[in-house]
């Protein structure tokens, strides 16, 4: 099998760091400016991850594209994590953003907007009773405590190396099988060993294992994992989850903020999943902050029937700006006008093209690496099988690889999500991007392989 040469990746990486500096002098004294004031030199400290010593800083982005402080353009596969996949600054919702900012932006009132997105949820994913927070974590976090407080259990179960934002118990992982506070677990109130139980995505059995005692309120689960690569759901795992979960009186949350890339509706709607909750984020509002959970009727009808539980003051549910009219504007405009039905069918068959790009070069090369679609979003690996689980998953990251490709496709005027080999098309995302991206990802493997 064809391997890297490891001295060469570093003579490589050590001229495209060289190369990234001489053309990002703006960028740069930014940072080294930004030194003094912010921690890292960045306004949230997950955004050192960007490759190159320093990130470039953004002058401004729309659509698929993004320039930077150096006048530099990309073609923009990361989209803010997902928080752009509605491409930038999308012409509908910043008129509806500019239009709503005039007329008011946090009131504690409802407006008709709230009305309109409520029913286009309902319509999407088929859950009849929505309520609006800012963020996913926010939905995540919430419907914790609602499942909690509904079924009086007192665990959740996730799965290994999931993500589903900053919420505590989800920061476990499995070490040599046994449960473990996820390694940098920022000063954990509580050990999440004590509030969550985790599983390996697709392992029915040791998810049956773990339902069996009737002690966890809810399973907590991506419907495909996306922030540790992609890892797909086996055939009859959904299947299993939702058997187990009503047989052992568990709920379940299905976490909808990645896997939108599936369609209109999700995952959930494009493979018929029925979760009692369901949760949302990132997108919704084209940037704005907006994020979303959705209730079954049987839930929701729970929930307010409780006179213990206070879901309306200092009960632990809240958030002040919480649905508010410029958050529900925007999600109006994002998907009346943005992430529509239509939009979709134009950027699924983009990530097919994406892929079949890279597969061609992993092909024609010999390389053993693969690469993983997932609706609209593509995501490669430098290994050549595809992972399971989590687990298997986080073990085969090459991190020398991916900060190579990284700054070898940034060095090239195209933009990877940091965190991981991700791709996403977005509305405005066209088929010459995606072409660019397969020419810049064949030049880096020929590099890597030169002799
Ligand atoms: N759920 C999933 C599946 C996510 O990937 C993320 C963030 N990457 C979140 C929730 C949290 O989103 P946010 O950080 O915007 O709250």
């Amino acid at each position: 099998m064809l391997s890297i040469d490891r001295r060469q990746l570093k003579t490589l990486m050590a001229r495209e760091e060289e190369a990234f500096i001489r053309a990002h002098p703006r960028s740069q004294a930014l940072y080294e400016r930004a030194r003094g004031s912010l921690v890292g030199g960045v306004p949230m400290t997950w955004m050192s991850l960007w490759p190159g010593g320093f990130p470039i800083f953004a002058r401004e982005a729309e659509g698929a594209r993004l320039v930077d402080v150096d006048g530099h353009a990309y073609v923009d596969l990361c989209l803010g994590d997902t928080g752009a996949m509605t491409g930038h600054a999308p012409a509908a919702a910043v008129e509806a953003i500019a239009a709503q900012s005039r007329r008011g932006i946090t009131t504690m009132l409802p407006t008709e907007d709230a009305v309109f997105v409520g029913e286009e949820m309902q319509r999407r994913f088929g859950l009849p009773l929505w309520q609006f927070t800012l963020t996913a974590t926010d939905a995540n976090r919430f419907v914790l405590r609602i499942a909690r407080e509904i079924t009086k259990r007192p665990k959740v179960l996730v799965f290994n190396y999931c993500y589903h934002g900053t919420v505590d118990e989800t920061f476990i992982t499995l070490e040599n099988g046994r449960p473990r506070s996820r390694p940098g677990n920022v000063g954990p109130g509580v050990d999440p060993i004590v509030t969550t139980k985790v599983v390996e995505f697709n392992d029915v059995h040791a998810l049956e294992a773990a339902l069996a005692p009737g002690d966890v309120a809810c399973v907590l689960a991506e419907p495909a994992l996306t922030n540790v690569g992609i890892v797909l759901p086996e055939p009859g795992f959904h299947a299993a989850l939702r058997d187990l979960t009503r047989r052992t009186g568990t709920l379940l949350v299905i976490d909808e903020t990645h896997c939108l890339c599936a369609g209109p509706g999700g995952y959930t709607r494009a493979h018929g999943l029925e979760p009692d909750i369901l949760t949302i984020g990132k997108p919704l509002g084209s940037g704005v902050p907006s994020g979303a959970f959705g209730l079954s009727a049987e839930i929701a009808a729970q929930m307010t029937a409780s006179d213990e539980a206070d879901y309306v003051d200092t009960g632990g549910i809240g958030g002040t700006l919480a649905g508010n009219a410029l958050s529900l504007a925007a999600m109006r405009a994002t998907l009346e006008h943005v992430l529509t039905d239509a939009a979709f069918v134009r950027m699924i068959p983009l990530a097919e093209r994406f892929t079949a790009g890279v597969e061609d070069v992993v092909a024609k090369r010999g390389l053993p690496w693969h690469i993983t679609r997932l609706g609209c979003r593509a995501e490669y690996l430098f290994q050549p099988d595809r992972p399971r689980n989590g687990g298997e998953a986080h073990a085969r990251k090459d991190a020398d690889l991916d900060a190579f490709m990284h700054l070898f496709a940034l060095n090239r005027g195209i933009l990877l999500t940091p965190f991981h080999n991700m791709a996403l098309m977005s509305p405005a995302t066209t088929a010459e991007d995606v072409d660019r991206h397969t020419a810049v990802f064949a030049e880096a493997a020929d590099a890597l392989l030169a002799r």
